[in-house]
């Protein structure tokens, strides 16, 4: 449903990613990894459509149709939705009227936000004064409105405090149609050949395996993706023996 074929990306004159090819099919669930620098937010800007990103080789289709230089509006409109790194303040602009516009008109901001603990973010300026995790949750419930058939998130669980990691991670893995537990901790499942969402996720500090099962991972390394495997496996190997180890499967 993605499909991504020898991609290169350049920002201004300098060349971030390289040769990428990647497949995520309905239902799937992919995490991706990386150090710092790597192009991890540039994959993601480019598969949503951002200007600044310059596609100069490669194609992206999505549901069949070349996106690769579609307009990002139009590419929300055909079902890719994306939890921002750094998305900016807003002023003027409330946190309910963004959800509302994100929803169509026809998400409940109310709802939603009881869902994350974030009511009473709701009549604040978007992000104004906002610290690392409510950016997440906020932005968490920008895409809950959006409900895309395509999730990005770019380090969902980042500046996240204890308490509301959970909270965030179960609410991914409902929006992915994947296992998740719910407030007494019963566990509910999807089967797989119902799940018709896909999802590509940046995680950093791995936080989010613990709460969203994915079908698999990749290293992405100065631009290069490597590493296709088991996202949990990728992980302990990045745990032992650190980022430069996956030199060896780069060069
Ligand atoms: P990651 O998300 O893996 O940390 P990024 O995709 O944000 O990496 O960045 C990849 C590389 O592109 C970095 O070296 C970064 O400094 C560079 N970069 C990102 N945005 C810009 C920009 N607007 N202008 C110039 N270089 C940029
Ligand atoms: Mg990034």
């Amino acid at each position: 449903m993605l499909m991504i074929e020898d991609l290169q990306v350049k920002i201004g004159d300098r060349e971030i990613l390289r040769h990428i090819d990647l497949e995520i099919k309905q239902g799937e669930t992919h995490i991706l990894f990386g150090p710092n620098g790597s192009g991890k937010t540039t994959l993601l800007m480019t598969i949503m459509g951002y200007p600044q990103y310059t596609v100069t080789a490669g194609k992206i289709s999505f549901k069949g149709e070349d996106i690769t230089y579609m307009p990002i509006n139009d590419r929300a409109k055909l079902g890719i939705g994306m939890s921002y790194q750094r998305p900016p303040t807003i002023h003027g602009l409330k946190t309910r009227q963004m959800i509302e516009i994100c929803g169509r008109g026809k998400a409940d901001p109310e709802t939603l936000a009881a869902g994350v603990n974030f009511t009473d973010f709701l009549d604040r300026d978007i992000n104004a004064g906002f610290s690392g995790g409510e950016i997440k949750r906020s932005e968490l419930l920008q895409l809950m409105a959006q409900d895309p058939d395509l999730l990005l998130f770019d380090e969902p669980e980042s500046g996240v405090d204890l308490e509301n990691i959970s909270l965030i991670g179960n609410s991914i893995s409902t929006l992915l149609q994947r296992e998740f537990k719910d407030d007494a901790g019963k566990s509910h499942k999807e089967q797989r050949a119902e799940r018709t969402k896909m999802g590509l996720i940046i995680t950093h500090t791995g936080f989010i395996l613990d709460y969203v099962t994915a079908d698999k991972g990749q290293m992405l390394y100065d631009g290069y993706l490597s590493c296709k495997s088991n996202p949990l496996e990728i992980f302990r190997c990045i745990k032992e023996a650190g980022y430069g180890e996956c030199l060896r499967c780069t060069t």
